[in-house]
């Protein structure tokens, strides 16, 4: 908003004498600061002086005219010592020799200021403006005057954007109205957001910026002379009521016109609040009494009466805004509010330094909460839409049951709200009462609204899918999407587990949870639960975790176990290991361990139904075992199935003895004209035992061969 009259400009003012340009930052300084010492400020000119000595602006002016004007905005806004200084040193470490160590040990009080804004530099814009934002908000976290010494940078750049080749201040512009601007208006700095859209605007669309001026300008005579009627009304009626007030006439900023043309496609004939009157009265109550004497003398437009002074807005503008229908019949805005309202208005944050009896001085709420999520952001290309879109939505106020205050953007619903107050209270969210009266997760929350959340007990409770198509705010979104992904975690391990034992089983060995650990290392996995989750997901093929097993060497490699001659591995040396009487596997056969709790290892075959029933339930109980060379020798039992007929016997017992083993003992069950035959004898390995079962099967008249009990 431009008053009337303008007020002089945030940093203004310039020194005549060019021997002496730094006086007027020290006038400025000292007048809001008036014990203070200056001598770190002069220190800091003489340093940055000598350190931009040859530099060059694209104006062509003498590169330190840049940072003097910046502490001469800063000095005007009322900052303290240690913000002027750094805005006069904010260049140095960026674009000089000099060094954050030098820096911090000549100027301690500033050189932290003078890094958060060195370090936002360090990336170009043009690689990557989001990184820089996301690093000046947590920067802002720590210290909230960063942010005024970046902005204040930023006001005396738009200053000479015309300098600049069109395209690039064009862009500078754009990146001014989306972020910069919301920075200073939620900081408060209304003079200075004022400003800055004025100013981008005009880079950004130059055409219509025109346009707009001339259509204000067309119109200014007859409105100047309406306006001027309306204050003078007003000014006796308030004065009637024994109100002094201060009276004057605002015209609104070509911006908030064009802003109501293009985005409320308003026609601008009918735009009729270009100007409003703010009226500036001693105390708060008379901004009520005002409100009232207006109120009677002018009919206000219903629903149009704001009380900012009873609820502040978060950036704690304080005012009384009402429109009433002027002599002339249109609307006009007033605005009212005491001189201290006036300068928070003004000046914001700032004001807070310049008036430290107002109490101490606390950071904005918002800081913290939109640096909580910026900080949780990955993805660059997310960070600038959605600070952008954080900044635009107008804000709003609830509380919870005990009458903390959350503040939300407009819009925003119970999930929002309960993400706002704890994760672990929207994660597990299943209801919400407003006000006491049970409501919809995704109702639209009001400003005054109790909102109370209502959660499940259940660990396993976890947050809808749904919910991400209704919160409003970046935080929940990050928080639900965080979560859900931890859900689907858990799924993807469980698939993934599974996947990688029936690989094995069809390997026909088994891989131990030590063979695993290993394999998982040396595949890069901070956990088995990642590697499992990884396969789960489809991002690692189970084959991948085998080749690993076997490079690293943890197949195979194992405790004897002299008896069966076998290798099983993971399990404690001395551990009593025996062959599973369920499926009493031979050398050869795949196998696999089993620790029990109490009988140590048992060696099942892999097809043991058994076997695969205890894996699955506890996979890290099976041990990596297999058969170890020829040796010893193993007790089998066969069953041939055949036609009966003469000689069969003989030539059965002929096969056996040609596959080189020899029988311990056989019988026989004759049924009408089948014959099954059962066969025992002693085998070294599987492989002979299969070249029985081929001998025997090669015999005339035999339809099946296979292992007893099987
Ligand atoms: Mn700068």
């Amino acid at each position: 908003m431009r008053p009337l009259s303008p007020s002089r400009a945030l940093g203004a003012e310039i020194s005549q004498d060019p021997f002496d340009l730094l006086s007027p930052v020290l006038r400025s300084f000292s007048s809001h600061h008036p014990k203070d010492d200056t001598s770190p400020i002069e220190k800091a000119w003489e340093v940055a002086k000598s350190l931009h000595e040859g530099q060059f602006r694209a104006s062509g002016e003498p590169y330190i005219s840049h940072p003097l004007g910046v502490a001469q905005i800063l000095a005007d806004l009322g900052c303290e010592r240690e913000v002027v200084t750094a805005g006069l040193l904010h260049d140095t470490v960026e674009d000089t020799g000099y060094s954050l160590e030098e820096c911090r040990k000549e100027f301690p009080e500033a050189a932290p200021l003078v890094e958060g804004v060195t370090k936002l530099s360090s990336i170009s814009w043009e690689i990557s403006s989001a990184e820089t934002i996301k690093k000046l908000i947590l920067a802002m976290q720590q210290d909230v005057r960063v942010g005024v010494v970046k902005i204040a940078d930023r006001l005396y750049n738009a200053r000479t954007w015309r300098f600049m080749p069109p395209q690039k201040a064009s862009r500078k512009a754009k990146e001014t109205l989306d972020i910069y601007v919301h920075l200073a208006d939620r900081l408060g700095m209304g003079k200075v957001k004022a400003e800055l859209e004025e100013l981008s605007f005009k880079y950004l669309d130059p055409k219509i910026y025109r346009e707009v001026v001339q259509m204000v300008e067309a119109k200014a005579g007859s409105r100047d002379e309406y306006l001027r009627g309306m204050m003078k009304e007003i000014r006796i009626s308030l004065k009637q009521c024994g109100i002094r007030a201060r009276i004057a006439g605002r015209l609104k900023s070509h911006f908030s016109i064009y802003r109501k043309i293009v985005v409320l496609k308003k026609d601008f004939d009918r735009i009729y609040d270009i100007v409003g009157i703010r009226v500036i009265v001693g105390s708060t109550p008379d901004c009520y009494r005002a409100l009232g004497v207006i109120h009677g003398r002018w009919q206000p437009v219903p629903g149009r009466m704001k009380d900012y002074i009873g609820a502040p807005k978060p950036n704690f503008y304080q005012s009384l805004h009402t429109t009433i229908l002027g002599d002339n019949g249109q609307e006009i805005e007033i605005q009212i509010r005491t001189e201290e309202m006036h300068r928070q208005d003004e000046y914001g944050i700032a004001a807070h330094w310049r008036y430290k009896e107002l109490g101490d001085f606390e950071s904005p709420e918002w800081i913290s909460r939109t640096a909580n999520w910026v900080k949780d952001l990955q993805d660059p290309s997310e960070i600038l839409p959605a600070l952008k879109n954080d900044f635009i939505s107008e804000e709003i106020s609830t509380l919870t049951p005990k009458g903390k205050t959350i503040y939300l953007p407009e819009g925003a619903c119970p999930v929002d709200f309960a993400y706002a107050v704890h994760t672990k209270i929207g994660d597990a969210a299943v209801g919400a009462k407003i006000n006491g009266v049970p409501s919809s997760l995704s109702a639209k929350l009001k400003t005054g609204d109790c909102v109370e959340i209502l959660t499940s007990t259940s660990p396993n409770h976890s947050p809808s899918p749904d919910w991400l198509s209704f919160v409003l705010t970046p935080k929940a979104k990050n928080k639900i999407k965080r979560s859900l992904s931890r859900e689907k975690n858990l799924e993807d391990r469980g698939e993934g587990k599974k996947a990688l034992f029936s690989q094995f089983l069809s390997y026909g060995r088994m891989l131990s949870y030590s063979s695993l650990l290993q394999a998982s290392r040396r595949m890069g996995f901070g956990s088995l639960d990642a590697l499992y989750a990884a396969v789960g997901a489809g991002k690692v093929p189970p084959a991948a975790v085998w080749k690993a097993a076997l490079r690293s060497g943890a197949v195979g490699e194992g405790q004897d176990s002299k008896r069966y001659s076998l290798r099983v591995e993971g399990v404690e040396k001395g551990e009593r290991i025996e062959l599973a009487k369920c499926c009493k596997p031979v050398p050869g056969d795949p196998i696999a361990g089993f620790v029990t709790n109490s009988r140590g290892v048992r060696i099942h075959s892999l097809q043991c139904p058994d076997f695969i029933k205890l894996s699955e339930k506890s996979p890290d109980k099976v041990a990596d075992a297999h058969w170890k060379g020829p040796s010893g020798d193993f007790e089998a039992e066969i069953e041939v199935l055949a036609l009966d007929r003469r000689a069969l016997l003989a030539d059965l017992s002929l096969a056996i003895a040609n596959a080189c083993v020899n029988l311990s003992s056989s019988r026989q069950k004759v049924a009408s004209n089948l014959v099954s035959a059962y066969f025992s004898f002693k085998v070294r390995n599987l492989a002979q035992l299969e070249q029985v079962t081929k001998s025997l099967e090669q015999v005339e008249g035999v339809i099946e061969v296979k292992r007893a009990g099987s």
